[in-house]
């Protein structure tokens, strides 16, 4: 017969409570983790120094290149 005393409930329900906690832990880095950008307005744009390929907003006209720091006019050319 199958016998449980009482420091293997209280190891069960510790592990249990660990698996709940971790559980909650990963779904909330998982919802985190989405992308919340709107891509419909925003466009990429190709620095003109390191080349480096990044999103701005729609109706920008200057954006400073997130590699190399660098101000970015931006017209019809550097958008991609
Ligand atoms: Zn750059």
């Amino acid at each position: 017969m199958f016998q449980i005393n009482a420091e293997d409930i209280l190891l069960i329900y510790c592990v249990l409570i660990l698996a709940l906690l971790a559980g909650l832990w990963l779904y909330n880095e998982l919802k985190r983790a989405k992308p919340k950008s709107d891509l419909s307005m925003e466009r990429l744009c190709r620095c003109k120094n390191c080349s480096h390929i990044y999103l701005i907003s729609r109706y920008e006209t200057m954006s400073r290149c997130p590699q190399c720091n660098d101000l970015n006019h931006v017209t019809d050319r550097t958008r991609i």
